[in-house]
Order: C-alpha cells, then sequence, then structure tokens
C-alpha cells in the first residue's frame, strides 16, 4: 500500500499517517518531520531549512524531494509500502514525485485528501501550539500557511482525482472516527490495488458518509 496524503495544516496528517503505517507496517514518510529534525539537529542545511519554516513558507523544492527520494527508496528495500505525508505541497512537487515514483516503480495507489474548514484548523493549531511550541503555530504563521495550502497545494487534488487514485475525507471529526473511515475504505481498496491500474478506477469521496462514522453536524463548510 501507498499513500500519498494531503491536508491543510491542522487536518491530522501526522496523526492518521502513523495510524495508517501502523496498520499496514510501512514507513511513514513526513516531510515536515524531516526538515524539523534537521533544524533540531543543527545542520548546516537546518539552519537555512529553519528560516522558511519560520516564516510558514515551502522550502525549496529540490531540498525536500532529495529527502524524499531517499526515503522511498529505503521504503522499497523494506517492502514497497509507504505513507508519504507532507508532500506535495505544490504542482511541480507532484510531478517531480511521480517521476520519482515511475523510476523506482513506487508510484502511489492512493491519495487521501483530508477536508476540514480554516476557523477549525486554526483552533486545533493554537491548541497544539500551546502543547509542542512549534516555531510556525503563531496565529499570524499559521494564516499564511492556509493561505498558501489554497492557494498552490489545493489544486494538485484535481489532478489526483483525474488520475481515479483520489480518497476524500471529512477531517472534521474526532481522530478517532476519522481514522476509523480511512482505514477501512484503504482495507476495502486493498485487494483492487494489485489487479486494477488506476487509470481504471474511479476516485472516491468519503465526505458525505460522516454519518456511519460518526460525524458531528459541524461538517458544513469545509473547505479543500
Ligand atoms: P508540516 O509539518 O507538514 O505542517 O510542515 C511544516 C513546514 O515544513 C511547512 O510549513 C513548510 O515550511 C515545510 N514543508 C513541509 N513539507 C514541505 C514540502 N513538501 N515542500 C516544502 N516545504 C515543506
Amino acid at each position: 500500500m501507498r499513500v500519498l496524503m494531503i491536508a491543510p495544516p491542522g487536518a491530522g496528517k501526522g496523526t492518521q499517517g502513523a495510524l495508517i503505517a501502523g496498520h499496514f507496517d510501512i514507513p511513514h514518510i513526513a516531510t515536515g518531520e524531516l526538515l524539523r529534525d534537521h533544524v533540531a539537529r543543527r545542520t548546516a542545511l537546518g539552519q537555512d531549512i529553519q528560516k522558511y519554516l519560520d516564516r510558514g513558507e515551502l522550502v525549496p523544492d529540490q531540498v525536500v524531494l532529495d529527502m524524499v527520494r531517499e526515503g522511498v527508496v529505503a521504503a522499497k528495500a523494506a517492502g514497497g509500502g509507504f505513507v508519504l505525508d507532507g508532500i506535495p505541497r505544490n504542482m511541480q512537487q507532484a510531478r517531480a514525485l511521480y517521476l520519482i515514483g515511475r523510476e523506482l516503480e513506487m508510484t502511489a495507489d492512493v491519495v487521501l485528501h483530508l477536508l476540514a474548514d480554516d476557523g477549525e484548523l486554526m483552533r486545533r493549531l493554537l491548541a497544539r501550539a500551546a502543547l509542542e511550541h512549534r516555531s510556525d503555530d503563531t496565529t499570524d504563521i499559521i494564516a499564511q500557511r492556509l493561505a498558501l495550502y489554497h492557494e498552490v497545494t489545493s489544486p494538485i487534488v484535481s489532478w489526483y482525482r483525474d488520475r481515479g487514485i483520489l480518497v476524500s475525507v471529512d477531517a472534521m471529526r474526532s481522530a478517532d472516527e476519522v481514522g476509523r473511515e480511512i482505514l477501512t475504505a484503504l482495507e476495502a481498496m486493498r485487494p483492487l490495488l494489485d489487479h486494477v491500474p488506476a487509470h481504471a478506477r474511479l476516485s472516491i469521496d468519503l465526505t458525505s458518509l460522516g454519518d456511519a462514522f460518526g460525524a458531528t453536524d459541524s461538517t458544513a463548510g469545509k473547505t479543500d
């Protein structure tokens, strides 16, 4: 199972990425974590990266793509599955990632798209800020990251929808409820992945199935 996660900051891609990785016993490659690790270790690259993180801007594509390529090569050696969380963030990264996937015979089977509205995301990130003290979890920088998501990341979603590998999930619920729905969907798809090529599949929109998975009535207004 090879999964890409596309979600605005605060929608839960770290939490759900870890859940999927544990469930399918595959590596979880999270670009934000890899970047923050460089900063924490004070590598030369880390000092450069920190400026982008602190401003809520995207780190240059090639820096992230090099890290991810390394992770995908290791994932291939470890059995062939992965959960990639945090990439692609723009169309250039989406194309580059696809080429890496083609070259390594590791293209994604599923793109998981988590949807939630900006007000809820801001609330969650400010709550996280109180616990984790991330330099980019301040009101201004969160607003900048959300704007960037809508401007350059969200447009990629339709590319994956057209390729037939998109699964959209309503993330305006508890992590447990969202996680249950994601694992149910991925388990249902698993037997198909080796037999039905992506171009012959249809993208799946689960966002209206909230009731079956414990939605509240707060799902109105969620956005890409
Ligand atoms: P995240 O942990 O995914 O919220 O990412 C935190 C920060 O890391 C982002 O605001 C960006 O500055 C940087 N980042 C993470 N992934 C990428 C990426 N694929 N391309 C560029 N910058 C990234």
